[in-house]
């Protein structure tokens, strides 16, 4: 697995070696020409003085073949007819055609400039050129037309050594391998540096996490991080752990709420065991006791089954399969399914049911959620009353609605009806046989549908449970 501190580290060193490449190469550059165009201005501005005085004066080249001395430089600054007398040392006097007329003592034989390059100066134009030779540094040349302008009297040519040149650009590149590599060097400790620094934060959250072994999940961490950016991260970090301690006390409390359903059944079937084998009895009585207990096992079986349910809904919702289905099919099977049982109760079940599209739903999953709905429906509905299945289109949903006329609900329960084990009235429910699950078990079905489940109740008139199911779009 990678390192994040060398990732730091390599990311820093490649940054730095990047800028340090261009800042040496554009210095470099900038350097390089800028000694250049300083050479050749001075080697121009000596050439011209020289092929000023020449043309001037042209008799200076007939008084001696290797030395110009008798300059009439008028108020010529000394130090300036010094240079002027050492460059003459230097400088080639040719004919228009390229021919030697005169040249300095000091002349070193050199290639002659190439006709196209002569060419260029008998036009008229001033050209530079480098001559590179073995043993000795490159050298300079300026090759000027006198006078200055097209059909020219005479070419000079004035030269100067690049020694200097080469020898500032070299020093220049010793100076910014020497500060590159010191640079490198710093940025390597400090990319090191910067990585502890940075992720000292996170190993302060990585071994609270590793000492938190287990509930209670109630110290959060108090980290105060040097830099904002880790605020985000102590507060998410801070917000799991309140999320798993709501987490905790929700499951605690639902172990406590199911330990607490199953002892009142077992509580009740030992009790009658008890009772029964105190002495003998009829068979009547045996028939009896054993009756009660198995509406205690009944109870406890609803029980098991409806914990079976949830254990495996809360929290995941991939336990739902969904694929495409038609829910009028399902309605009809479920009120088929269902009439005995409502005309048992002389309840009168109907179903009211709109042409709808299609919903992305699991059928076992949704058949269990309305079965919930129309259970409680003909449960809590009293003899002679009705319990009609409404299904139309609401905004983009398919609507279920489970409506019966019985004794309906008060209000203060409708904000807890689907919670855990939530019962308006324990005791007549008890006796009923719910299990305080099952509306629990029809919201957590209704999410993993991406649905929703709501509830409406006049106390008196009856309850209206609606189910909202996406409708399913782009279906062929
Ligand atoms: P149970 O298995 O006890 O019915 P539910 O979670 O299904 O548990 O329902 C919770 C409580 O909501 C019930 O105990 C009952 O008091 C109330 N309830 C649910 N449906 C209806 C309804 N159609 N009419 C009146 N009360 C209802």
């Amino acid at each position: 697995m990678k390192s994040f501190r060398s990732q730091i580290r390599h990311s820093a060193l490649a940054l730095v070696i990047g800028l340090l490449t261009v800042f040496t190469v554009l210095v470099y550059w900038g350097f390089e020409r800028a000694l250049n165009q300083y050479v050749d201005s001075r080697l121009v501005d000596l050439a011209r003085t020289l092929g000023k005085l020449i043309d001037d004066q042209p008799n200076l080249l007939q008084t001696s073949q290797q030395e110009i001395s008798n300059f009439d430089l008028g108020k010529t600054s000394k130090e300036r007819q010094r240079t002027l007398r050492e460059a003459s040392h230097f400088i080639l006097v040719l004919s228009p055609d390229g021919t030697l007329i005169w040249k300095g003592s000091a002349v070193i034989d050199r290639p002659l400039i190439t006709d196209i390059l002569l060419a260029k100066v008998q036009e008229g134009q001033v050209v530079y050129d480098t001559v590179h030779s073995l043993n000795e540094p490159p050298v300079r040349r300026v090759s000027i037309p006198v006078p200055e302008h097209k059909g020219p009297h005479y070419i000079l040519q004035a030269e100067t050594s690049l020694r200097f040149s080469q020898e500032a650009l070299s020093s220049l590149l010793l100076l910014l391998a020497v500060f590159s590599g010191i640079t490198i060097a710093l940025a390597w400790l400090g990319s090191n540096w910067i990585g502890r620094k940075a992720l000292s934060s996170v190993k302060i959250l990585s071994s609270t996490a590793e000492n938190i072994s287990g509930p209670p999940f109630r110290t959060p961490l108090i980290l105060n991080p040097p830099y904002q950016e880790f605020m985000p991260l102590t507060k998410a970090f801070n917000g799991m752990l309140e999320r798993l301690q709501k987490n905790f006390e929700e499951q605690r409390h639902f172990v406590d709420y199911a330990a607490h359903e199953m002892r009142t059944p077992l509580t009740v079937l030992q009790g009658n065991i008890e009772v029964t084998l105190q002495k003998a009895r009829t068979v009547e009585e045996y028939r009896d006791a054993l009756l009660t207990n198995l509406e205690q096992v009944e109870r406890l079986v609803m029980l098991t089954r409806s914990l079976l349910i949830l254990a495996k809904f809360s929290g995941d919702h991939s336990a739902v399969q969904l694929v495409p289905l038609e829910l009028e099919p399902i309605l009809q099977d479920l009120i088929n399914d269902l009439m005995v049982l409502a005309e048992d109760q002389q309840i009168l079940l109907t179903l009211e049911s709109q042409p709808v599209p299609s919903v992305l739903g699991d059928a076992d999953r949704l058949k269990q959620l309305l079965i919930n709905l129309l259970d409680n429906a003909i449960r809590y509905t009293p003899p002679g009353g009705t319990v009609v299945v409404r299904m139309d289109i609401k905004e983009q949903n398919v609507a279920i609605a489970v409506e019966d006329s019985g004794h309906g609900i008060e209000p203060k329960h409708l904000p807890h009806l689907f919670d855990r084990f939530y019962r308006t009235d324990s005791s007549r429910v008890r006796n009923s046989g719910g299990t305080g699950l099952g509306l629990l078990i029809v919201k957590e079905i209704a999410a993993a549908h991406h649905g929703t489940v709501t509830v409406h109740s006049e106390v008196g008139k009856g309850s209206v449970f609606t189910l909202l199911l996406p409708i399913l779009k782009d279906l062929p």
